[in-house]
């Protein structure tokens, strides 16, 4: 009773405080005195029946309207007005009355507080989410946009590739076999089979962004996988004075149900990666072995290696990384750099396939190369899995397994 009666004192004087200090001569004002009346009508309220939870209603509207209105005036924080009373208290009560005073009001500040903090965490939730679905609209305009321009591109270098092949003939039926000519047609042809192969992961990217990606299961053996490999690096290899070796390992001889041209395209994106960064006269070895459930694939390179904290970003499409300093844009070439999707496709086939591929290396420098080490797990799969893309005809490769040297 005493409390309320002091309330009904100093809540006059705590207003024109409150008026004076936080909102100045701001439009609108006078709505708020009448929301600060009310809160203090409240106030005793919640003291007559000890029960702080009668502020909520008013809580929740005094929340509404800041967020709502909070451009225009910003209503003050419970925290302010408890300030003006405990300093209208300071400087009119006696120290008993005031101590009285603050014994009744404070649980009924701290429940308040407490409720504006979780209505807080509440509205900052809401923005990280709107922020969230956003962020995935982005993402996926971003993949349509690519998926688009992908195929847009088709379309003009087709024509591009029909003329140069037109233009050769022509060449050839006029007899005319200038040197300069076909040097010229040469670079022409290795433009565009570079921008066809590019064009071709922007759309492999977006059908593994998509999720689309379809994988036709069909009996390989990883050896010969590898020596496939080991085939396709023999010209960029031997011009870089590389040494590639493929060794055998347990499981290598195993008759899985994979996509053998998918997986042939994920393990040579990461070998040409490996050819890339490692300086001429380097060494890249592939290895393995058989796991309980898995065969894992080592492809260990002595190149510049990768700073620790690129690991997981060199996975991710479009993303350049620290200080590789590039010296052309060539696809096999030390240091050639490219578009940044070779890896986050290598992905995106092996987790397709069930499987995992990570990085390990000790860090990234030019002057030591301390190497990398790409691991590839794959599931061993004796029996295809029943979807309808499998197409199980016959073996992707027709030669027996060699035996294990
Ligand atoms: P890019 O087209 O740039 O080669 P990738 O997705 O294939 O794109 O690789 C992403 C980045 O990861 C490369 O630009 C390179 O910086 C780094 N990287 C990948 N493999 C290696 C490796 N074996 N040694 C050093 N750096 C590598």
């Amino acid at each position: 009773m005493i409390t309320e009666k002091i309330l009904d004192q100093i809540s006059a004087e705590s207003i024109t405080l409150i008026q004076g200090e936080i909102l100045g001569d701001i439009e609108g004002s006078e709505n708020i005195d009448r929301k600060i009346e009310g809160f203090f009508g409240l106030l005793k309220r919640c003291i007559e029946f000890s029960d702080p939870t009668l502020l909520n209603p008013f809580l929740d509207e005094w929340w509404q309207t800041n967020e709502v209105e909070r451009k225009e005036y910003s209503l003050p924080s419970v925290n302010q007005i408890l300030l003006s009373i405990f300093n209208v208290a300071n400087r009119d009560l006696s120290a008993e009355m005031a101590n009285q005073l603050l014994r009744d009001i404070l649980p009924i500040f701290i429940h308040a507080n407490q409720y504006e903090q979780a209505k807080y965490l509440e509205s900052q939730i809401k923005i990280i989410s709107k922020t969230q679905v956003a962020l995935q609209q982005l993402e996926k305009s971003k993949s349509d946009f690519i998926s688009i321009a992908a195929h847009e591109l088709k379309t003009p270098l087709t024509l591009l590739e029909g003329y140069g092949a037109m233009l050769r003939e022509i060449l050839e039926q006029k007899k005319i076999f200038d040197e300069h000519i076909f040097l010229l047609l040469e670079g022409m042809d290795s433009g565009s089979r570079r921008l066809r192969e590019i064009i071709n992961d922007m759309i492999d990217v977006s059908l593994i962004d998509n999720q689309i990606l379809s994988l036709n299961f069909q009996p390989t053996w990883l050896y010969q996988l590898l020596e496939k490999i080991k085939f396709e690096f023999q010209k960029p290899v031997l011009s870089r004075n590389l040494s590639l070796e493929i060794n055998r390992f347990s499981g290598d001889e195993i008759l899985n149900f994979y996509d053998g041209e998918r997986l042939f395209q994920a393990i040579a994106n990461v070998v040409s990666n490996a050819v890339k960064y490692t300086p001429d006269g380097g060494k890249i070895t592939i290895d393995g072995r058989k796991l309980a459930e898995f065969i894992e694939i080592l492809i260990i390179d002595n190149g510049i290696g990768i700073d620790t904290h690129d690991h997981e970003k060199i996975f991710d499409k479009f993303e350049p990384i620290g200080e590789v300093a590039y010296h052309s844009s060539g696809k096999l070439k030390y240091k050639g750099g490219g578009p940044g999707l070779g890896l986050p496709i290598a992905k995106g086939i092996i987790e397709a396939h069930g499987g995992r591929i990570w990085v390990e290396s000790e860090g990234y420098d030019e002057a030591n190369f301390p190497g990398s080490t790409f691991h590839i797990l794959l599931p061993i799969r004796l029996e295809p899995p029943s979807q309808p893309s499998s197409n199980l005809y016959e073996p992707l490769f027709t030669r027996k397994p060699l035996n294990k040297m």
